[in-house]
């Protein structure tokens, strides 16, 4: 942290700021410029230190050196986190991995007839909402811990981890007892208790970015689960809320190779959610591969016409296949190719 004195400052603010870093346990250091002066603080800065500073005398504006999250920094964890998951999948650090499914589990058939599609086109991961979000307490909420029952049986039969949303505290355990990945959901990305619940559970957590939230914000919540020693998180971009109305959000691509520079947890990127549009899930997968993606996540209905949460952005199983097609050339192209599919089913 730097103390910028204002040009007019007198000797006795600076000696105010000495006395007020030492009696902190911290020390100052002068720097004497042409026309005013600063003070690097060194030692072991907390965040509340900054305001402290800004209203004292004398000082023009106090500027931050380090980062505010430290686990998730690579500045102290330059090697990126890599994720081991059963069935051998490994999320971050070399080979991109593709989790699809549908956005709400509904019956057995719907899931198993998604889940089939998604696994034969190589997807990795199995996704599928058993506690669902909803703007209107009037729509389909999910099935609940049964819809986390046929996920867990599906993933078993079919050789692939799940993913799930966590939406509650009140739904931690069962939610960890049957999924191999915890999803925290835009809404709750700074749901602070719910982030630290989940972070205990020491399962791997795919935090979503909040719709409004920077990616400082962001970075902060992923902060809060590591801080609870779980070393299993990973950041899904699923595009945040702009005045742009053609597209229910703007998937934010910047993020994506922002997120990538100032940490070394794996990114994934969620054209889904971050388009609105079935027809834009492909160009926007392929764009977030480009721009470095550890991996994509994707809906895919049977039937999305029928499905009973977002149909428009769902794509049919022969849809996404074509989208692994082109995903896979890409990655290919670009020196990442995908990681292996899951081996044939005997
Ligand atoms: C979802 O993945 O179905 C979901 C609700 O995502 P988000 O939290 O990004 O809206
Ligand atoms: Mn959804």
């Amino acid at each position: 942290m730097i103390v910028v004195m204002k040009i007019d400052a007198s000797e006795g603010n600076g000696e105010a700021i000495f006395s007020r870093l030492s009696a902190l346990g911290l020390r100052g250091q002068k720097v004497v410029g042409v026309q005013r002066q600063v003070i690097a603080v060194l030692g072991q800065v907390f965040p509340e230190l900054r305001d402290e500073l800004s209203t004292m005398d004398g000082v023009d504006e106090v500027i931050r050196i380090s980062k505010p999250y430290k686990l998730a920094s690579r500045e102290v964890h330059e090697q990126d986190t890599v994720i081991q998951l059963s069935h051998g999948v490994k999320v971050g650090g070399g080979h991109p991995v593709v989790m699809a499914g549908p956005c709400a589990i509904e019956t057995e058939e719907q899931l198993y007839a998604s889940a089939r599609g998604v696994r034969a086109a190589g997807a990795h991961i199995l996704r599928g909402g058993a506690f669902k979000p909803r703007s209107s307490p009037y729509s389909f909420q999910g099935l609940g811990v049964p819809g986390l029952k046929l996920l867990r049986a599906c993933g078993d039969e079919l050789g692939m981890p799940v993913i799930t949303e966590l939406l509650s505290v009140r739904d931690v355990n069962a939610v960890a007892e049957y999924s191999d990945i915890l999803q925290i959901g835009a809404r709750n990305m700074q749901n602070f208790v719910l982030l630290e619940e989940a972070g205990k559970t020491g399962k791997p957590v795919l935090l979503k970015r909040g719709m409004g939230a920077t990616i400082e914000e962001w970075l902060l919540a992923a902060e809060y689960i590591l801080s609870q020693g779980n070393p299993n998180v990973m950041l899904c971009e699923r595009g945040i809320r702009t005045f742009e109305t053609a597209t229910r959000n703007t998937l934010d691509l910047n993020a994506v190779a922002v997120a990538k520079r100032l940490s070394h947890l794996p990114v994934i990127s969620d054209p889904s959610h971050g388009t609105g549009h079935w027809y834009l899930v492909r160009p926007l997968s392929l764009a977030s591969m480009a721009v470095g993606a550890d991996g994509l996540e994707i809906e895919v209905h049977p039937q999305p016409d029928h499905a009973l949460s977002d149909g428009a952005q769902s794509l049919t199983p022969a849809n996404f296949a074509q989208l692994m097609a082109e995903v896979g050339s890409l990655c290919n192209a670009i020196g990442r190719p995908l990681a292996a599919p899951q081996p044939a089913l005997a």
